[in-house]
C-alpha cells in the first residue's frame, strides 16, 4: 500500500437520508484531507473522492487540482472498509 495515502481519520459531513448520499471528510497521516462521497442505493459504495486543497497533494506535490485521489480511490474504500472508518453508526 502506499504508506503516503494513509487514512486516519474520517468523520462525517453531510448526508441526504433521502437520496442516499453521505459525504465524508478524511484525514490521511501526512495531513492531507479530501472529501468521500458514498451512496447507499442500490447498496453501499464510494462514488467519489475529491482532495481538499489544504496541503499539496502527497502524490504529486501541485497545490491546485490533481487527480491522484481519484485515481486511488479504491485504495481509500479498501481501507475504509478494512479499518471501519465508516461504521453503521455514521452510515445512517
Ligand atoms: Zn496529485
Amino acid at each position: 500500500m502506499n504508506s503516503k495515502l494513509q487514512i486516519k481519520s474520517v468523520t462525517l459531513a453531510d448526508k441526504d437520508l433521502k437520496s442516499g448520499l453521505f459525504q465524508y471528510i478524511m484525514t490521511l497521516a501526512d495531513g492531507s484531507r479530501a472529501r468521500l462521497f458514498y451512496s447507499n442505493k442500490p447498496e453501499w459504495h464510494l462514488t467519489g473522492v475529491t482532495r481538499l486543497l489544504n496541503v499539496p497533494c502527497p502524490l504529486c506535490m501541485k497545490d491546485y487540482y490533481c487527480g491522484c485521489f481519484e485515481k486511488n480511490a479504491e485504495l481509500f474504500d479498501r481501507q475504509v472498509n478494512e479499518n471501519d472508518f465508516i461504521p453503521a453508526s455514521m452510515r445512517a
